[in-house]
Formats: C-alpha cells, sequence, structure tokens
C-alpha cells in the first residue's frame, strides 16, 4: 500500500513490469479537437503537459486513425507515416519533462467514420452515421492490421510510453466481435473465435512490432448494450486471448456510441458500471482498468477498495480540474473542480465539430489562451450577483490579485445554477457550488450574502471596478388568469416553496420545462449513488446473464406520482434544443414516465377550470390542479439601468448581458473571461 494516507489505493503506484506507473489513475482518451491539425500541437501539449504536472498516473490521447479508412471524419486525425509521427514529439517531449506517461490512442472508426471511405465488415449503416461503408475484403483486413501495427511503431518511435487500441465503443474492432454488425461467413465472421480473430491479431501485431518494453492497452467492450452484442462468456474468451497476445492492461469499455442506454451523463450515477469490471477480475492476470462516471478520489478510492479494478479510467474529470490528482493526494479534494458529466462543453462540442473545452473550466484545451496573470495594478472591483457568472469572475479577478467584493442578495451562492441542483440527475451541479464556496475562501473574495446592492451603495464605495451578473428573472408570459393561484413558477415549484397537485401543465419545453417534468415526475428522493435503481430503469442485467447485458431484460419504471402535459407553441418536435449527446436521454426518460407533450398550442387563458388552449385553431381544456411557468428568462437589468443613469459604467457577464440562449458555459466563460482581463 502507499503512503498516501488520504486515498492510499488510489495512490498506489502500479509496476507494469519494465515501467512503474505512479499511481492508479489512467486519464482516459477523450477527442478534443486539438489533434486535428497540425497548427495545434503546441496547445495540445500544453494541455496534456498540465495534466501531467497534475499528477495523473497515466494518459492517454484522443483517436488516431492507423489509416484514411478510419478517420472519424475528412481529414480528422491520423498517424499513419513518419512525417505525422514526427509533430507527436511536441506532445511526449512536454509530457515526459513532467514526469507524465502518456499512450497514443489507436481508434479506427469503422462504419462510425462520418466519409465515404469508411469500411466495416459487413456492409450495414449505422443508425448514427450517414455514410454506408464498404464491406473490407480478407486481403483488406490483413492491411488494417498491418497499419494498426505500423500507428504503434510510429507512436513509439514518437515517444510515447504506449497504445490503446480501441475495440470498444462501436468501433471498427467491436463491429468484428459482435452478430449485431459482423455478417461474414469467412474466417473473420461466423463463430465467436473467427469473429475476434481481427483483435487478437491486432494486438499480436502491435506486440511484435513494439518489443516487450511497450505499453499495450486494450480497450474492451464489456458492456454492449445494443442488440445482438457480446455474451459475458465470449467477453471472458476475448480478455484472455488479449491477454495471451501481449496486451499489457484491459480497459473497460461501456455501451456503443448508438446505444440508448446513458453511460456517462450526468443522471447516470457515480461509478454504476464498475461491478461489470469486477466480473473479469479472476479471468486474467494483467491490470483492469475500470471507468465511467467516476468523479471524486472518494469514489475512485473505493473502487479500489471494493475490488473493481486495479486502476481507475477519469476522463473528463482531469478535463475540469488537471489538478485532481495532486489536489487529492494532499488532501484537497474540496478544491478540486468536479466535472458535473453534463457533456455541453466537452462531447457536444466535438459531435458539432467544435473545440472541446468544458463547462466548469473554461481553460481546458485554451491553456495558451485564457491565463491568470499578476494584475499590474491592484483594484478594487465589486462584483454584483453570486450566479456562475459573477463567481467565477470575482474568484479569477482575486487569483489576479485584485480586491474583489461580491454582492448577493439571497442568502446562498449558485443563482439559477444553485437552483439546478435539486433536479434529480442534476446533483452533480451542487459539486460545482461547492468548489466555487471553497475557492471564494482560498482567494479571499469578500462574500456579502443577504446583501442587495443599489446604486447608492456602488456609487458611494470607492471602486475601480463593477461588474454587473445579476443573471435573469423567469418571463412571465401575457395569459389572461397567469395570477390565478394554481400558476406557480418553476422556483416555487422546485423549492417546494408551494404545493404542486397530482396534475400539471407545463408552459415552455425548453431546458428548463424538461427539468420541471423530470422534477414533478419522481416521487422520493433520487441519489447520485443508487446504481441498483438505476440499473432496474433501463433494464440493465446485473448478473451479466442476458447477451449485450440487455437482451430480454424489461426495464422497471417507477411510474409518475402526477400526470404531467408539457406545451410549446412552436410545431418542431419538444427539446430540440437540448443538449446534442444528452437530448435524447431526457426525452427517452420523460417518455418512460408517461408525461405527455403538446406542441403548436396557443395559450387562451388559465381559469378555476385549468388551463384553456387551442391547437391548429380547435379550442381544447386541460383539467389540472396547477400550471407551471417555464417560459424562459429575462435580463435582470433594473440595478444596469439606474447606474447607467447615475453615469457609473459597468461590465456586463452571463444573464444580464443577454438572457436568450444563457446556459452556465456561457455565464462562466464570460466570467474568466472579464476576470482575467480587468
Ligand atoms: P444567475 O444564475 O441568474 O445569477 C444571478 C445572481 O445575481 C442571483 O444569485 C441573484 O440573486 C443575484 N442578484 C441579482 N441582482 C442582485 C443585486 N442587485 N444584488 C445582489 N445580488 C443580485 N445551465 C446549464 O448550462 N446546464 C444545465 O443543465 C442547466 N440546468 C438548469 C436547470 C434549472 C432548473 C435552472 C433554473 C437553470 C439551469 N441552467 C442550466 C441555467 C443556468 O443555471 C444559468 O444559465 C446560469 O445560472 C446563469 O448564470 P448568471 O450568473 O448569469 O445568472
Ligand atoms: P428556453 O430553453 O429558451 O425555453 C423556453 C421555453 O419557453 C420554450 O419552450 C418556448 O417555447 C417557451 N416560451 C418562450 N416565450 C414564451 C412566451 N412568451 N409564452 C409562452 N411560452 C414561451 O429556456 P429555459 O427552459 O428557461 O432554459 C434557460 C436556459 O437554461 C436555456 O437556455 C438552457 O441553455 C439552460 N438549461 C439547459 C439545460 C440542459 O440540459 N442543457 C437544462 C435546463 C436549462 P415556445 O416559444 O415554442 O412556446
Ligand atoms: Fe464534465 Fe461538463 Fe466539463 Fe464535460 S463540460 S468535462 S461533462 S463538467
Amino acid at each position: 500500500m502507499s503512503m498516501n494516507k488520504h486515498y492510499p489505493l488510489l495512490f498506489e503506484p502500479l509496476d507494469l513490469g519494465f515501467t512503474i506507473l505512479k499511481n492508479r489513475i489512467l486519464m482516459g482518451s477523450m477527442h478534443t479537437g486539438l489533434e486535428d491539425r497540425k497548427k495545434h500541437f503546441p496547445k495540445l501539449a500544453q494541455y496534456f503537459a498540465e495534466r501531467a504536472r497534475g499528477g495523473v498516473g497515466l494518459m492517454v490521447t484522443g483517436g488516431f486513425a492507423p489509416n484514411r479508412s478510419g478517420w472519424l471524419a475528412p481529414f480528422a486525425s491520423k498517424l499513419s507515416n513518419r512525417l505525422e509521427a514526427k509533430k507527436h514529439l511536441l506532445v511526449t517531449d512536454a509530457v515526459h519533462r513532467e514526469g507524465g506517461k502518456i499512450c497514443l490512442q489507436i481508434l479506427h472508426a469503422g462504419r462510425y467514420g462520418y466519409t465515404p471511405l469508411s469500411v466495416a465488415p459487413s456492409r450495414l449503416k449505422s443508425p448514427i452515421t450517414p455514410f454506408k461503408p464498404r464491406e473490407l475484403s480478407s486481403k483488406a483486413i490483413r492491411k488494417q492490421i498491418e497499419d494498426f501495427a505500423l500507428c504503434a511503431r510510429l507512436a513509439q518511435k514518437a515517444n510515447y510510453d504506449g497504445v490503446e487500441v480501441m475495440g470498444s465503443e462501436g468501433y471498427l474492432i467491436n463491429e468484428f466481435l459482435v452478430e449485431h454488425t459482423n455478417k461474414r461467413r469467412d474466417e473473420w465472421g461466423g463463430n465467436y473465435e473467427n469473429r475476434m480473430r481481427f483483435a487478437v491479431e491486432i494486438v499480436k501485431a502491435i506486440r511484435a512490432a513494439v518489443g516487450e518494453k511497450f505499453i499495450i492497452i486494450f480497450r474492451l467492450s464489456m458492456l454492449d448494450l445494443v442488440n445482438q452484442g457480446s455474451s459475458w462468456n465470449e467477453i471472458v474468451l476475448l480478455a484472455r486471448a488479449i491477454e495471451a497476445a501481449g496486451a499489457t492492461i484491459i480497459n473497460t469499455g461501456i455501451g456503443w456510441h448508438e446505444a440508448r442506454i446513458p453511460t456517462i451523463a450526468t443522471m447516470v450515477p457515480r461509478a454504476a458500471y464498475t461491478w461489470v469490471t469486477k466480473k473479469l477480475k479472476n479471468e486474467v492476470s494483467i491490470p483492469l482498468v475500470t471507468t465511467n462516471r467516476i468523479n471524486t478520489p472518494e469514489v475512485a478510492e473505493k473502487v479500489l477498495s471494493d475490488g473493481h479494478a486495479d486502476m481507475v479510467s477519469m476522463a473528463r474529470p482531469l478535463l475540469a480540474d488537471p489538478e485532481f490528482a495532486l489536489k487529492a493526494s494532499a488532501g484537497r479534494a474540496l478544491e478540486i473542480n468536479s466535472c458535473i458529466a453534463c457533456n455541453q462543453a466537452c462531447l457536444d462540442h466535438i459531435f458539432s465539430m467544435q473545440r472541446a473545452t468544458c463547462l466548469v473550466n473554461p481553460r481546458a484545451c485554451y491553456e495558451k489562451e485564457l491565463n491568470i496573470k499578476p494584475a499590474q495594478t491592484v483594484k478594487r472591483i465589486a462584483v454584483v450577483g453570486a450566479g456562475p457568472a459573477g463567481l467565477a469572475c470575482s474568484i479569477v479577478a482575486a487569483q489576479c490579485g485584485h480586491e474583489v467584493v461580491l454582492y448577493e442578495s439571497s442568502s446562498e451562492i449558485g443563482g439559477q445554477f444553485g437552483i439546478a441542483q435539486r433536479i434529480p440527475g442534476k446533483e452533480e451541479f451542487a459539486e460545482t457550488i461547492r468548489y466555487f464556496s471553497t475557492q471564494l475562501g482560498l482567494v479571499g473574495v469578500e462574500l456579502r450574502l443577504n446583501h442587495k446592492a443599489t446604486c447608492e451603495e456602488l456609487k458611494s464605495e470607492a471602486l475601480d471596478e463593477v461588474v454587473l451578473a445579476s443573471g435573469v428573472v423567469p418571463r412571465t408570459p401575457p395569459i389572461p388568469g397567469s395570477s390565478h393561484p394554481m400558476v406557480l413558477s418553476y422556483v416555487e415549484a422546485i423549492k417546494k416553496q408551494k404545493h404542486v397537485g397530482n396534475r400539471v401543465a407545463v408552459i415552455g419545453a425548453g431546458g428548463i420545462g424538461f427539468d420541471i417534468a423530470e422534477f414533478l415526475s419522481h416521487s422520493g428522493e433520487s441519489s447520485i449513488l443508487d446504481v441498483d435503481n438505476f440499473l432496474q430503469e433501463w433494464g440493465i442485467d446485473k448478473t451479466l446473464e442476458a447477451r449485450s447485458g440487455t437482451e430480454g431484460i424489461v426495464s422497471k419504471i417507477e411510474p409518475s406520482p402526477r400526470e404531467i402535459t408539457v406545451l410549446q407553441r412552436k410545431t418542431t418536435k419538444p427539446g430540440t434544443g437540448l443538449g446534442k449527446t444528452t437530448g435524447w436521454i431526457h426525452r427517452l426518460a420523460l417518455q418512460k414516465k408517461e408525461v405527455k407533450f403538446l406542441s403548436g398550442v396557443n395559450y387562451e387563458k388559465i381559469d378555476d377550470e385549468g388551463l384553456h388552449i387551442s391547437i391548429d385553431g380547435e379550442a381544447k381544456l386541460l383539467e389540472v390542479d396547477n400550471v407551471i411557468i417555464c417560459a424562459g428568462q429575462e435580463s435582470n437589468r433594473d440595478l444596469f439601468d439606474e447606474l447607467e443613469t447615475s453615469g457609473i459604467s459597468v461590465h456586463l457577464i452571463g444573464g444580464v448581458k443577454l438572457a436568450s440562449e444563457l446556459d452556465a458555459k456561457r455565464a462562466i466563460r464570460e466570467g474568466w473571461e472579464l476576470g482575467v482581463s480587468l
């Protein structure tokens, strides 16, 4: 056991025979968008160097294709020649200078490639990509194996400490493994021995190409969550064969990208899938890495002490806080900026071809662009409003050396974001509030709670800068009867300030309308640690007797205690504006709770009978006990108008600047950007 008194197992070194990892934290592979262009390599190097300095045991890069047919998208990251390998020296040198270790991930996209060049074991289009792949000939399969080996050899030449072979998530190797995508009748298809041949031959070829002293991680899909996926027996057979072929470590993959079961979103309980890796524990003798929704050192330590794995992979948590390991090892876990699993700035960005970053850490992947520098002149700054924008700005300005006073009219910090943490499945948001709260104390921001800043007060103080972060106020639409006692604001409903009856109409189907429906369709308290309940709700078999972990399993949903109808005026499908990688989960979860949706609605009036609407000119009455308004927000600009009239110039950030399409990602980024520039 290690000498670390806080998390002894997490900080125990791992001896791989030819090299030693300093702890059990693996930074899992994440595509950031910086891999695709040579000009971004200095940024990529800085990004990894900071995480190496932050003490992580081993890191894995985003995926690099071994050839063009393996591209994720046209001209995406690829490593197949010496010229491409050369630019990686920038990354590996930067990491090694900081005492870190890094593996390159080899990812062949297979039928998930967003390109007409994509290939697969069989000519079957995936439900999430527009192109039908070409079927690989048996000669072309041999060439693919050679390309994997060459890619690993080039990674070795570029001074990587090893490679990770992406064998999960429904990419090419995974496509060979299962009948869902492999309909071949030659030596690469049919029985399992044939279907796993591609994976095993790749590992053998790589080992032969790189020699003994080079890490080979194989990311193995232990729970496919799609029809006709692998059975548990097949997974055990594969793991043993992969070990025999020369892999150093086996990492866990959970769920294909096309699976319709959440695997990493915030509503997935912490460490919800580590039990899967545990099942493989006695089947192989090489170290196993477990993964998915592990975001605090406490949870990571527990996963290890429960014997679920030898190492813990955390990807997004290292995006959120590059110093995760250092802070944990020093017993400063309260200072960790935790990943809240929102996907809003990482995966959602990647899926819309934007550079990844992080909602709670806008510096992620912008390490060369967004930096805290000591202030030339120390200023006295007032920040009004302790929502995400005001909090981020105050902390960053204080880190630059300014004297900051933060005014908050309510009794707690967080603003609208603080309300969000009460939604079932958004409990993680509390971690961000905890982080902000810890930082306010550390950097010495003077926080004045229960203190509504006024124009006179700000005028009377000797201030160098005034920052207005007064956020938003809920919009009240001009519907006749909107002051009827049955009408509640979302704030009143979420804070349980007023009783909500059994029949409810929700006006507005945006993010908050969906959240209110989620909130009202749960009866008891939900928990971010209740794994069994989650597995039952989504129909996952914990015994793993079911093929793919799901086949033939019926999900058990606790019915909603209320009849809920969510309405919008638009005629589009409700929820289209939700997150790219999470919207489907919200829609599916509410569908399971039998929440109804109505589009193209005209609101006529609200009276004792309920909510009167019309759709296509046809009148309708919704006999409800309550109407809850989630009709968006407006900027809270009262103070701004007063300050402007008095000639005080102010900086605006977050919701008060622009309420439309506001989210915490924009609020925090604007807070940061202003904070470093004051
Ligand atoms: P606010 O959060 O509105 O904060 C403004 C603060 O200023 C408040 O605390 C207010 O009390 C204070 N204030 C105002 N006037 C004064 C004054 N004169 N003196 C002192 N203090 C004052 N966003 C996401 O990105 N992802 C999500 O999943 C998400 N889910 C949400 C779910 C719900 C239920 C809600 C309500 C919001 C959600 N949001 C989400 C939105 C997110 O919370 C907001 O976009 C964000 O809080 C806006 O930040 P802000 O700092 O601009 O303003
Ligand atoms: P929103 O997404 O803009 O939705 C507002 C809803 O109100 C829309 O459905 C709109 O639909 C309706 N509406 C607007 N004006 C109206 C009017 N005058 N009368 C009646 N209905 C009206 O805003 P939100 O739901 O309040 O969310 C606020 C922000 O928080 C969002 O921008 C979002 O980014 C963030 N948020 C994000 C998430 C997430 O999961 N990522 C979750 C919650 C909140 P019609 O105009 O068609 O009626
Ligand atoms: Fe985690 Fe959200 Fe940041 Fe992604 S954007 S790393 S999910 S907090």
